[in-house]
């Protein structure tokens, strides 16, 4: 194909391809904040929730965070957002979390504890997004009720929006959600005996 050709041939497919997506755009007429499910067994659930932190950041707007994990390791997004955004309030399960011990009602009851934090995130008018990582985790051990949850999420405000990670999550909130993305695990750097790294994973 000669160059004149294949410029011609591209700028008519780039033509087709902007009809088509302003076509789109122009259907997309709701203005609300959306519900999202991060999920799958691949590395990238939680760093994409920050990421979204990050872009609300990045337009003043105040933000919940709940962490449903074990343990009270630092991450260096907890430290960055500690220490530099006082926009953003960071609530982790932590400490009193007993994996190790598997005493169900300790892990329920502090299950139960971050779960009101996040029902008073969600129902703040001023929080614009909400992130409640690994959650789904509280749902597959049914330490928190899936109703519950399901009622605070839709009665949230209007322009709040919300994300949810963890593998998994069930068929309703599946449902429920605006928008699901699963990441896929093709390897990861661990199964090759390299150490979590600083920065990258924590
Ligand atoms: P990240 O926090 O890096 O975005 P994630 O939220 O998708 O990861 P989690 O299941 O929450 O994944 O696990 C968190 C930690 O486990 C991270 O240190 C991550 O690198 C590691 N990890 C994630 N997926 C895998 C995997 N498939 N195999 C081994 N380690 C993993
Ligand atoms: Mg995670």
């Amino acid at each position: 194909m000669n160059r004149r050709k294949s410029a011609a041939a591209h700028k008519k497919a780039m033509q087709k391809q902007k009809t088509g997506v302003d076509a789109r755009i122009a259907q997309a007429t709701e203005e609300r904040g959306v519900a999202i499910l991060l999920s799958g067994d691949g590395k990238g659930k939680t760093s994409a929730a920050f990421g979204m932190v990050m872009r609300t950041l990045g337009y003043g707007h105040k933000i919940g965070i709940v962490q449903f994990i074990k343990g009270a390791r630092d991450s260096g997004e907890a430290l960055y957002l500690a220490a530099n955004c006082p926009q953003v309030e960071l609530y982790r399960m932590g400490t009193g979390f007993t994996w190790d011990t598997q005493d169900r009602d300790k892990d329920v009851a502090a299950a139960e504890q971050a779960w009101a934090v996040a029902a008073r995130m969600l129902a703040d008018d001023d929080c614009r997004l909400v992130v409640l990582d690994e959650l789904t985790y509280m749902l597959s051990y049914a330490y928190l009720d899936e109703g519950m949850i399901l009622a605070a999420l839709a009665k949230r405000p209007h322009d709040q929006s919300v994300v949810v990670t963890g593998r998994g999550g069930g068929t309703a909130l599946r449902e429920f959600v605006d928008t699901v993305s699963e990441v896929k695990n093709i390897k990861h750097a661990f199964k090759a005996g390299i150490k979590a790294c600083e920065g990258v994973d924590f």
